[in-house]
């Protein structure tokens, strides 16, 4: 039997496992796999611990962001991510939830959680994603979460390494870009040094899905 601890952002019920870090790259290889079973059963057998304990592990790594484990040069950055933008609150509506059912959809999707609590799912894909109709408060409520998935694998088979739609919505519009213009200059250079810290920690994966370009944009927009 494990012991149980309640994770502090996302309120999980969760147990008490410290994979080795190899055992950990198993076990996220297997998930990106999209083989969610096997992942569960390579827990088992890491940690010598029962289906359901395996089971609650591994739905809290998928469903919580604060279950990943971060390096120290990624500590860094959010920090200063958290520093800039965990003062701002939930704001009333997300999205101009009037303007239609998609608007609604999408302000409901962020309404039902808060900036623990997003998941992977809830930031969906290029052709559906909430935040291209967040407003600008919206988005530096969700910020650090945001920057949060950037830094994390891939690790979702029915979604790409989320990085890559964050960069779509920093690059576009130059300072025009709404968020930008709604940032003031502790938030902008917080966003500058994730985007750098992206450049210099990233840029295999930010070739591999093809980011350059926005990279390279969302640079020069926001180092000023
Ligand atoms: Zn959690
Ligand atoms: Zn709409």
């Amino acid at each position: 039997m494990s012991k149980f601890t309640t994770c502090k952002y996302c309120h999980a019920s969760v147990p008490f496992l410290e994979l080795r870090e190899q055992d950990f790259d198993v076990v996220t290889r297997a998930i990106s796999a999209g083989s969610k079973t096997s992942a569960i059963s390579e827990v088992e057998h890491f940690m010598r611990c029962s289906e359901s304990e395996a089971k609650a592990w591994v739905g809290h790594l998928l469903n919580c962001i604060y279950a990943f484990p971060t390096s120290e040069a990624d500590k860094k950055i959010l920090d200063i991510v958290d520093r800039s933008f965990s003062h701002f609150t939930k704001p009333e509506h997300f999205t101009n939830y009037t303007h239609c059912d998609e608007c609604q959809e999408h302000d409901n999707t962020f309404l039902k959680r808060t900036r623990e609590t997003v998941r992977r799912e809830d930031l969906g894909n290029v052709g559906w994603d909430p935040v291209t109709f967040t407003n600008a408060e919206g988005i530096a409520y969700l910020f650090p979460t945001l920057a949060r998935y950037a830094l994390i694998p891939g690790l979702w088979s029915t979604h790409d390494w989320y990085a890559s739609q964050l960069l779509t919505h920093l690059s576009g519009g130059d300072h025009n870009n709404r968020f930008f213009a709604w940032c003031g200059s502790q938030q902008r250079e917080a966003v500058f040094s994730l985007l750098n810290h992206l450049a210099a920690t990233r840029m295999t994966e930010i070739e591999n899905y093809l980011d350059g370009q926005e990279l390279a944009d969302a640079l020069s927009t926001w180092k000023s």
